[in-house]
């Protein structure tokens, strides 16, 4: 299978680690499946080494490093090897191991940059802040009363209007 010039490879990482399959399939390849990732995107250049970066951490699904525009020094981002826009088409059998290197790198983000807090944030969709659609995962290590990432919560107008919307949110957990 052909399309703008690559040849298209169906590739699981079950088989064979990303590293190696970047190895074997170059730049002239589009991979899919398991190990897909996207020839244009931002993040899947910076996991195959094509962009340099403050690399911290990296295993067989999972690459961490230095945010370029850092809330507070320290600021890593953390990735899935494979490509996926956001939340909703990340596949969950990667969750454990991505939830596993957020604990590990999260851990060393606070004791290398001498931090007492750390905020985990996600951004979905542009309207949500999110500039790079390769899901990613804040880190952002936090010192008393830096004032970074301000918290300002509204009120319901009341019960029924708070419950009415939670009655809407449960309508849409099925689809
Ligand atoms: P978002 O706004 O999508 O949640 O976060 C994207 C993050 O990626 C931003 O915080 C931005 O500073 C960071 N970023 C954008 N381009 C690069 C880059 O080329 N290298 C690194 N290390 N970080 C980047
Ligand atoms: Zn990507």
């Amino acid at each position: 299978m052909r399309k703008e010039g690559k040849k298209i490879v169906n590739i699981s990482t079950q088989a064979v680690l990303p590293r190696l399959i970047f190895k074997v399939y170059p730049k002239n390849y589009i991979l899919y499946g398991d190990a897909m990732q996207k020839s244009d995107c931002l993040f899947c250049k910076i996991v195959r080494g094509e962009i340099p970066c403050a690399k911290l951490y990296e295993d067989e699904h999972v690459f961490s490093f230095l945010d370029i525009g850092p809330l507070n020094f320290g600021h890593a981002l953390v990735v899935p090897k494979v490509h996926c826009k956001n939340l909703f088409d990340f596949p969950p059998e990667h969750a454990q191991a991505l939830i596993m290197a957020l604990q590990k790198v999260g851990r060393a983000v606070m004791q290398g940059a001498g931090a007492t807090g750390l905020n985990v944030v996600q951004n979905n969709f542009a309207d949500a802040g999110q500039s790079v659609f390769h899901m990613h995962w804040h880190l952002i290590p936090r010192h008393a009363g830096d004032g970074v990432l301000p918290w300002s919560p509204k009120s319901y107008a009341s019960q029924e209007d708070m419950a009415g919307l939670a009655n809407r949110i449960i309508e849409n957990l099925s689809i």
